[in-house]
């Protein structure tokens, strides 16, 4: 198998507005593997807090391709599948730690790649069932209530919205949201919340504004008031940034309802089904989320969307350059569609 990549930047369609500035791009690597004529598609996306840029993952890469250049050739010896792939993944995890994003990109290569060798979409290898298909929300950066408008208007196929938290007004920031939509809104807290008290008071509130559910209220390392949090509040309570591969379930089990995975956090599509189903024999509820990516990585992440609660997989929406086409939506929920592996069509 060899394995090629290739660094581009993605155009945010809207710069994400921080407290330490604004970001107009994300980094991004596409892989590609190629075996007999096929091509898998894969992708790592590499927002800046989590570490990970063009340069680290070309040097990763670079080690990757080595290891899947010395692989068996699947076709003759050990067929590309579900398990053969897990434990090509093994071999790749243990090049160097971290390095989640770039993981991902060989797992997602990997899985098209098997799919595109069944000539079967990869949602009927792994049994994902349309039907069971949650709506995904749909991310707004705050802005002056008419420019929301608009927006929201460009949007109107999602039905529900999510907001990002964490500001010195965020009762302020869901009456503006108010003031256009009543649509429902998932809210994220980005580690912004300092005090137990105040955040309770504000969980109550939000849930008589609609609001579905809360993502990571305190510092990811807080576990001890999130816990606090998560006992007492009336909406359910995800961890994100606390939460990032299968080894952090058991930390985190008892103190949200649920998980957000990001199959850019948990190093693919094996280890994403993989935490679903831990997750759930431990009763927590699922939430699928995405960072701004392609729809390479967005179609990967829908796989995995039918076994979930909730679903906030916006990524290729919120991009300019996506070098795929769009996945098609339909009422707010994401169409599989019947094309082998992922079910990529390249731009021409
Ligand atoms: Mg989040």
């Amino acid at each position: 198998m060899k394995l090629s990549y290739k660094p581009i930047l993605l155009e945010l369609r809207h710069p994400f507005r921080l407290a330490t500035g604004s970001r107009t791009h994300t980094n991004v690597m596409l892989t590609e593997i190629h075996l007999k004529g096929l091509v898998g598609y894969g992708e790592a996306a590499m927002p800046p807090y989590y570490g990970e840029n063009h340069d680290t993952a070309a040097a990763f890469l670079q080690r990757a391709a080595l290891v899947l250049q010395q692989l068996p050739d699947p076709e003759k010896e050990d067929k590309l599948s579900g398990r053969s792939i897990q434990r090509i993944m093994v071999e790749v995890d243990a090049i160097a730690p971290g390095n989640y994003a770039s993981k991902a990109s060989i797992d997602l290569a990997l899985h098209d790649l098997w799919g595109k060798t069944e000539g079967q979409p990869l949602w009927q290898l792994l049994d994902v069932e349309q039907k069971s298909m949650p709506p995904t929300s749909f991310t707004l950066g705050i802005d002056a209530p008419e420019v929301l408008h608009q927006k929201m208007l460009e949007v109107d196929d999602f039905q529900i919205i999510k907001i990002k938290l964490g500001s010195e007004d965020d009762r302020g920031i869901i009456r503006t949201i108010r003031e256009i939509s009543d649509k429902p809104i998932y809210a994220d807290a980005n580690q912004g919340w300092k005090n137990r008290e105040a955040a309770l008071d504000l969980v109550q509130w939000l849930a008589s504004q609609n609001v579905r559910l809360i993502e990571q209220p305190f510092p990811k390392d807080d576990l001890d008031s999130a816990a606090w949090l998560s006992a007492r509040s009336s909406l359910p309570i995800i961890a994100d940034e606390s939460f990032q591969r299968l080894t952090d379930l058991d930390r985190v089990a008892d103190c949200f309802h649920g998980v957000n995975i990001k199959l850019m956090k948990c190093a693919g599509i094996g280890e994403g089904f993989r935490i679903a189903r831990a997750a759930r024999a431990k009763g927590l509820q699922l939430m699928v989320g995405c960072m701004t990516e392609t729809s390479c990585g967005i179609s990967a992440a829908a796989l995995l969307a039918p076994f979930c609660d909730h679903a906030d997989i916006d990524g290729c929406w919120l991009i300019r350059n996506n070098p795929f086409e769009m996945p098609v939506l339909e009422n707010g929920k994401i169409r599989l569609n019947d094309d082998a592996g992922l079910g990529l069509r390249v731009h021409v």
